[in-house]
């Protein structure tokens, strides 16, 4: 299949395809953090991000939430639909953790009821600034019926999320979401959902560190990066295997 480099971001890489309406989205191991200040690579992460993603998108799919997912077609490849990126990154958060805490004050771990849905611009040189609806509407990043979509479907995922990750005896902390717009200019899930994206602590685990299961081990060097998202999978596997 003749197939053309599109776009690389910092963790996947996004190919063309012969149909114009689908790409394939290639999982890497490369991991990044504070605005790519800090670089690395976790073993086999690209495999377990592919594999979480597509669990995750699947169970949102079974929920009717239209997700950019077509078909897992290797262990680090998926294909997609070609979307236009709406250039937001869309953080829920039902505890308080990371640039909340660091922004406000507030308590690391403190509930967040009801939970929280921020809007981030997608835009490195600025260092991903947080946004307010009237600047979202300023830069004409989304309308207002698009930012109230987003924020129903943010909502509608966390839900399906939160109660899955219970289930995994997982607390899922917060996450965050990118979004496009088909080719109806209907806003469908894009990117991925995987401990890159999300922070997931163990609910069984009590100790701080030793609980978090997801990117902010590469972040603050705790170690056993790829083995906490090795445990993610096992559990979501275990998990789906009851079903
Ligand atoms: N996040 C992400 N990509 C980003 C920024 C944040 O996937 O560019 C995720 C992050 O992993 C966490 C959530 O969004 O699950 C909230 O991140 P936060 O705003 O607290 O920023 P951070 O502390 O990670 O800089």
């Amino acid at each position: 299949m003749e197939r053309q480099q599109v776009y690389e971001g910092k963790a996947k890489v996004l190919y063309s395809t012969e149909d114009p309406g689908v790409l394939v989205s290639y999982f890497k191991d490369d991991a990044t953090a504070f605005n790519a200040q800090k670089k690395g690579q976790i073993a086999d992460k690209g495999k377990l991000n592919c594999t979480i993603a597509t669990h995750l998108f699947r169970l949102l799919e079974s929920q009717g939430i239209s997700t950019h997912w077509i078909e897992t077609i290797s262990d680090r490849e998926m294909q997609v639909r070609r979307v236009d990126i709406i250039p937001l990154e869309v953080v829920v958060r039902n505890v308080a953790a990371g640039s909340l805490c660091k922004q406000t004050g507030i308590a690391l771990g403190t509930p967040l009821k009801p939970s929280l849905v921020e809007f981030y611009y997608k835009n490195d040189e600025l260092g991903d600034p947080l946004l307010t609806r009237d600047r979202i509407r300023a830069l004409q990043l989304a309308d207002e019926a698009q930012i109230k979509d987003l924020i129903r479907l943010a909502n509608q995922i966390n839900t399906a999320l939160r109660i899955f990750f219970e289930k995994c005896q997982i607390i899922l902390v917060d996450f965050k979401l990118e979004f496009g717009l088909d080719d109806q200019g209907s806003i469908i899930l894009a990117d991925e959902i995987s401990p890159d994206t999300c922070r997931l602590w163990d609910r069984v685990e009590t100790d701080a560190s030793a609980r978090i299961l997801d990117k902010d081990r590469f972040r603050k060097d705790l170690g056993q990066v790829a083995e906490a998202y090795q445990e993610v999978l096992q559990r979501i596997l275990a998990q789906i295997s009851l079903k």
